[in-house]
């Protein structure tokens, strides 16, 4: 089989590329080593609403939306100390649902797309995969974490990695569940994310949708804590209220900044296999799908991979990492610390907020002054939050500069690792 572009994986990233390359006119061939409806993620994830704007698909409706406008609040461990976050651009979305519009979409627009084929290797020229070779002008890496790894891409540090579940369940007591949004002050239909239950960036996240609820749990096992699927199952365990499972999965995330090399040759990285994941709460869904634009775009105007790459980081890059700072602090914040920076102001609607919705913060004048105060009376959580978020503003200045040209990476790749420690 012989295509203009050949893709690897048919989750979210790759299928929106198929998508994207193929309306541009492109001979697509995409392989996914599952049967089409069970790639990528098959549960509920929090989406910004922009991120589909930028990626210039229309916006999620009916079955794709699981909820959208409720308030967020983030609680340090079981509470009652919390930021509310209202009226934010993040909707949750029934992954099954966009998957398989994003499949159809590429498959409308002639993309081929073969099931069950798993990509077994690659020589630089040709994909030797379970289903026959496939030769191509160029090849993209959409095959997640644990995926193809055409690049040869490094392996991501236990301690970088997360552990997530996420489910949709029954509510089988509905007085029940009532009772316990109650006990933590907060109306049904909200969402009560417990922060630092379990180690430092750990979290259960529940919300009521109607007869169903959500619970999407995650931690670092690498820091020795419980993997998010034995925190998920404990908490249903603990809440007799909560029912049968309706749908879910558990998996990895990569937490670590998106990888510095996107692209080389005729092969580009996009999605989790690029690490092209918003690590403050492992986000990779809107991330993919801008990365899986560029690329089309990138390759549908007869530029090269490389351009792609410099596009996404010049855009996305600096945000990524500035955010992965703050997630490494994060990552050593116990729930009494994350219960004084909320107290403090050091954590504030302002700044959760952002990070939610993966935007760079603009505080407010009265926001400044709250931090600055929090400052001065949590001394010695703010002589560990400042290095890391000034690491974070020297990435964003060097991330703007990311090269033109590939063989100045090496040096612009040392740099970015000096500036991120
Ligand atoms: C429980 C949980 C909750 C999450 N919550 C959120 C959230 O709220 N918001 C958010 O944005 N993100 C969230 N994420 C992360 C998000 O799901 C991932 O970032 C996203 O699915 C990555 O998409 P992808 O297309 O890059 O990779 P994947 O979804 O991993 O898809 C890769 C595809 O490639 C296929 N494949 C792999 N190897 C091969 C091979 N050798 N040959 C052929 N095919 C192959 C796989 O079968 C798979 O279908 C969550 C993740 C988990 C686990």
């Amino acid at each position: 089989m012989h295509a203009d572009l050949a893709i690897v994986g048919a989750g979210t990233a790759g299928a929106a590329l198929a998508f994207f390359a193929a309306k541009r006119g492109l001979r697509v061939v995409c392989l996914e080593r599952r049967a089409a409806r069970e790639a990528g993620a098959r549960w509920v994830n929090g989406v910004p609403g922009w991120a589909f704007d930028a990626a210039g698909l229309d916006r999620p409706r009916d079955a794709e939306v699981f909820g959208a406008g409720h308030e967020m609040h983030l609680l340090a461990g079981f509470g009652p100390r919390r930021v509310t976050i209202r009226g934010h651009d993040v909707l949750e979305l029934d992954m099954r649902a966009l998957v398989e519009r994003l499949q159809r979409s590429a498959r409308e627009h002639g993309a081929t797309l073969v099931e069950n084929a798993r990509v077994l290797e690659f020589d630089g020229r040709t994909l030797d995969t379970s289903a026959g070779r496939v030769t191509a002008r160029w090849y993209a890496d959409a095959s997640g974490l644990a995926g193809a790894r055409l690049l040869e891409q490094a392996r991501v540090n236990a301690t970088d990695l997360c552990a997530a579940a996420q489910e949709v369940r029954a509510v089988s007591d509905l007085a029940g569940a009532r009772a316990f949004f109650e006990r933590h002050q907060i109306d049904a239909g909200h969402t009560a994310c417990f922060t630092g239950v379990a180690g430092g960036f750990s979290v259960i996240n529940v919300r009521l949708a109607g007869d169903r609820v959500g619970i999407l749990t995650g931690s670092i096992p690498g820091a020795g804590h419980p993997a998010g699927q034995a925190i998920l199952d404990r908490f249903v365990a603990d809440q007799k209220w909560i029912g049968a499972r309706l749908f879910g999965g558990a998996r990895a995330i990569p937490l670590r900044r998106p990888l510095d090399v996107l692209a080389r040759g005729n092969v580009a990285l996009i999605g989790d296999a690029a690490c092209q994941v918003f690590s403050a709460h492992g986000s990779g869904i809107g991330a993919g799908m801008i990365a899986a634009r560029l690329l089309a775009d990138a390759l549908a105007e007869g530029r090269e991979p490389h351009d792609y790459a410099v596009a996404w980081h010049r855009q996305y890059g600096g945000l990524f990492a500035t955010f992965d700072s703050f997630r490494r602090f994060s990552q050593s914040l116990g729930e009494r610390d994350l219960d004084r920076m909320m107290a403090a102001g050091l954590l504030d609607e302002h700044s959760a907020r952002a990070g939610l919705e993966q935007r760079v913060p603009r505080p407010t004048p009265g926001a400044v002054i709250g931090a600055l105060r929090g400052v001065a009376t949590e001394r010695r959580l703010a002589l560990r939050l400042v290095p890391a978020l000034a690491r974070g503003a020297a990435a964003a200045a060097h991330y703007a500069r990311y090269p033109d040209d590939p063989r100045a990476l090496g040096e612009w790749s040392a740099r970015a690792a000096r500036i991120m420690g």
